[in-house]
């Protein structure tokens, strides 16, 4: 079996072995920032590796079990996603029994997962497929196409009203409870408002705060929101 080992995480290339010189890289960048995203979530990872294999055409996402599928069509420049898919280890089990469950939590799960991605990259907006990551989108949805740009933002955002710094760990902490009752407790006493409360107020907060939606750079916000530390 063709296997790039790292010491954070692994790739298997035999689905696509013309992809092996993206594997390898994206092997390098998880090797950095896997230690990184565990300490910052503070998440004992024990022995475990993040194990990836390529997957076919757009097959792409968490498994469970440390599996991560890998789309064989990825584009070249997409390292962040290595974050992202980390992160949702990290969610476990609460991720498996809620996402599917009661779908407005995805917003949460993949927020998390996002805001990660952003705030861990070396550039600073996701380290990076296409402008999705480069700046704000006009739009705030719960649909599948819109939820990977909305929900870092109503993360970011959710960690501005806590006033913590360390909201978003402490709400991924939560997710993992996968208790709808659970994570409305947590925002209350958090936030000050249960969920679907502070799903349905946001589009307005987000209009008064943001003048030119397109035209600002997503982690200009992040920090513009969260004046503090970035950690
Ligand atoms: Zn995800």
């Amino acid at each position: 079996m063709p296997m790039i080992e790292g010491t954070y995480c692994t790739f298997d290339t035999s689905a696509c072995e013309e992809r092996a010189k993206y594997a390898k890289e994206l092997v390098a960048y998880g090797d950095g920032k896997i230690p990184q995203l565990f300490e910052t979530l503070g998440f004992d990872r024990g022995d475990n590796k993040v194990n990836m294999f390529f997957g076919g055409e757009n097959q792409h996402g968490y498994l469970g079990n440390w599996s991560v599928q890998i789309a064989k069509n990825i584009p070249e420049n997409d390292w962040g996603t290595v974050i992202h898919e980390a992160v949702h280890i990290t969610q476990e089990p609460g991720v498996q029994v809620l996402y599917f469950a009661q779908p407005k939590f995805k917003l949460l799960y993949e927020g998390v997962a996002d805001y990660y991605r952003v705030l861990l990259s070396s550039d600073r907006q996701g380290d990076h497929h296409d402008d999705s990551k480069r700046s704000l989108h006009a739009c705030f949805s719960l649909a599948p196409e819109h939820i990977y740009e909305s929900g870092p933002e109503f993360v970011a955002y959710l960690r501005h009203c806590s006033k913590d710094p360390t909201f978003p760990k402490a709400l991924n902490d939560n997710l993992r409870t996968g208790d709808p009752d659970a994570i409305d407790e947590f925002l209350r006493d958090r936030v000050g408002f249960k969920y679907d409360t502070l799903l349905a107020g946001y589009p307005n907060a987000r209009a008064r705060d943001i003048k030119r939606p397109i035209r600002t750079n997503r982690f200009d916000f992040f920090t513009a929101m969260m004046p503090t530390t970035l950690k």
